[in-house]
C-alpha cells in the first residue's frame, strides 16, 4: 500500500509518499508560498528533481499539484491516483480529546476545530491540508496523528499546573507537550533495541532541534515532558526561551511598554533562546562554531542549552526513580557529538557514561549505541522519523477500519 503523509502549514504543504511494503519514501516534496505566489519542489526515487515557481492560490490547488506530480509519467512514481491507499496528516494539537491517532470523519474535524485556541497557528493550517486532500482524493481514508497525543498518558501531577484548579476545569489550561510522534517513535525504537518487555523500560528522550523537548517514557508511556500548554516551555531552543519565571512577562511589559501577547509571541518565541543570548544565530551549528572560536555570548548560549537539558534529565531520573536508557534525537541530538558529550559529562552519578569514540559517529549511523563499557544506563543516538510513524499509524488504522467494515 502507498500512503501519503501530509504536513500542512499556513502557507505550505509538505508531503512524503511511503511504500509500506518496504517502508521506504518513494517521493517527497513541498509546496510553499501558498496564496502568496507559489513554489514547488518534488523529488522521487529514480527520477529527476523538479523545482519551479507556479501560482498556488490555495491548499486544494497544492494538493492537486502533489497528486499531479506523483502520477506524472516523467517525475512521478504512481500510475494512478487510486494507488494512494490512505493519507496521514500531522496535526499539532489534539487537546484532551485525542490520546492516539484517529481516522478522520466530521466529528474529528469538529474536535480539531475546537482545539484551534490551543494551536492557533497550526491547527487551522492542518485542517486546510485535510480539507484539500478530501477534495482532491475523495473517498481516500485520512488519518490524523497528533503531536500532543503521546503525552496524554501523563499523570495529573505531571500535567496540572499549580494554579487555581478552576482554570484547568474552565479553560483546559494544563501541560500538553509536543513532539509526541517523535518521542513515541524514538522511545519505541529504543525499547525494541533494549529488548525484553517494553513495560519494564524507563527511557529519557532528548529531542533537540530548532524546537526541543525532553520526555520521560515509563513503560512505553509518557510520564512527563518539558513542553507545556504551548511549545514555549522547557529547555532553551533556537529562538524560544524555554521555561522562565512568568513574572518576566509582566516585568518586560512594564519596561518595554509592549503587550503581553507581543512579549510572549514575539520576544519569548522568536527573539530568545540561542539567538537571543548569542546575538548571532538560532542555528546551533553557528552558535557552536562561534563558541568554539571563543565568542563569550555564544559560549553562554551553549552553556545554557547544556544546563537546561541536564536539568530535565536530572528531574526525570528523580521522578522515575530509575533510568534504563537515554536517547538523543532530531537535528542537534543526532548530529552534534560535542553537545552529547557536554550534556552527559556530569551524568556519571546516575550511571550515564558515553564512549567518546563511538559518540563521534564517523559512519553517520541512524541508530547507534554510544554507551561506555560497564555504564549502567545505555545511551543511544536514534534518528527520528515522524513521517514514518504517521504512515505506520495510518496503515494500521485504515486496515482496522476496513476489517471492521468487512
Ligand atoms: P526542527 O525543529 O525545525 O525540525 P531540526 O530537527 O532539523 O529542527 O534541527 C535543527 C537544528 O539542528 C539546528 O539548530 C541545526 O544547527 C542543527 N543541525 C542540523 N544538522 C546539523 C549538523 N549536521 N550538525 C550539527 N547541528 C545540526
Amino acid at each position: 500500500m502507498y500512503i501519503l503523509v501530509i504536513n500542512g502549514g499556513s502557507s505550505s504543504l509538505k508531503y512524503q509518499l511511503f511504500d509500506m511494503d518496504t517502508r521506504k519514501v518513494m517521493a517527497k516534496g513541498l509546496c510553499e508560498r501558498i496564496g502568496k505566489g507559489g513554489h514547488m519542489r518534488h523529488t522521487a526515487a529514480g527520477r529527476e528533481k523538479l523545482e519551479f515557481d507556479i501560482d498556488i492560490p490555495d491548499h486544494t490547488f497544492a494538493a492537486k499539484l502533489v497528486v499531479d506530480k506523483l502520477t506524472d509519467p516523467q517525475y512521478g512514481v504512481l500510475s494512478d491516483m487510486s494507488q494512494i491507499g490512505a493519507v496521514g496528516h500531522r496535526v499539532l494539537h489534539g487537546g484532551q480529546w485525542f490520546s492516539e491517532s484517529v481516522v478522520i470523519d466530521d466529528a474529528v474535524i469538529g474536535a480539531i476545530e475546537k482545539c484551534i485556541p490551543l494551536g492557533p497557528l497550526h491547527n487551522p493550517a492542518n485542517l486546510m491540508g485535510i480539507r484539500a486532500c478530501a477534495a482532491v482524493m475523495p473517498g481516500v481514508p485520512q488519518v490524523a496523528v497528533f503531536d500532543t497525543a503521546f503525552h496524554q498518558s501523563m499523570p495529573k501531577s505531571s500535567y496540572i499546573y499549580p494554579i487555581p484548579y478552576e482554570f484547568y476545569e474552565k479553560y483546559a489550561i494544563r501541560r500538553y507537550g509536543f513532539h509526541g510522534t517523535s518521542h513515541r517513535y524514538v522511545s519505541g525504537r529504543c525499547a525494541e533495541i533494549l529488548g525484553g518487555d517494553p513495560a519494564d523500560h524507563n527511557i529519557i528522550v532528548c529531542h533537540l532541534g530548532n524546537g526541543s523537548s525532553l520526555c520521560a517514557v515509563r513503560g512505553g508511556k509518557c510520564f512527563d515532558t518539558s513542553m507545556g500548554l504551548t511549545p514555549l516551555d522547557g529547555v532553551e531552543m533556537g529562538t524560544r526561551s524555554g521555561a522562565i519565571d512568568p513574572a518576566v512577562v509582566s516585568t518586560l511589559c512594564e519596561k518595554t511598554g509592549k503587550s503581553p501577547t507581543y512579549v510572549v509571541d514575539q520576544i519569548l518565541n522568536k527573539e530568545s533562546g540561542l539567538l537571543g543570548v548569542s546575538g548571532l544565530s538560532s542555528d546551533f551549528r553557528d552558535v557552536n562554531a562561534a563558541a568554539d572560536a571563543g565568542n563569550e555570548r555564544a559560549v553562554l548560549a551553549r552553556d545554557i542549552l547544556i544546563h537546561t537539558i541536564r536539568h530535565y534529565i536530572g528531574a526525570y531520573a528523580a521522578e522515575m526513580g530509575r533510568v534504563d536508557a537515554l536517547v538523543f534525537t532530531a537535528g542537534i541530538g543526532e548530529n552534534n557529538a560535542a553537545l552529547r558529550e557536554h550534556v552527559t559529562d556530569t551524568l556519571g552519578f546516575m550511571g550515564v557514561e558515553i564512549d567518546r569514540e563511538k559518540n563521534l559517529n564517523p559512519d553517520r549511523a541512524e541508530e547507534l549505541e554510544i554507551t561506555a563499557p560497564g555504564a549502567r544506563v545505555r545511551t543511544f543516538v536514534i534518528a527520528t522519523n515522524e513521517e514514518l510513524m504517521i504512515a505506520m499509524d495510518t496503515e494500521r488504522l485504515v486496515a482496522a477500519k476496513t476489517s471492521k467494515n468487512d
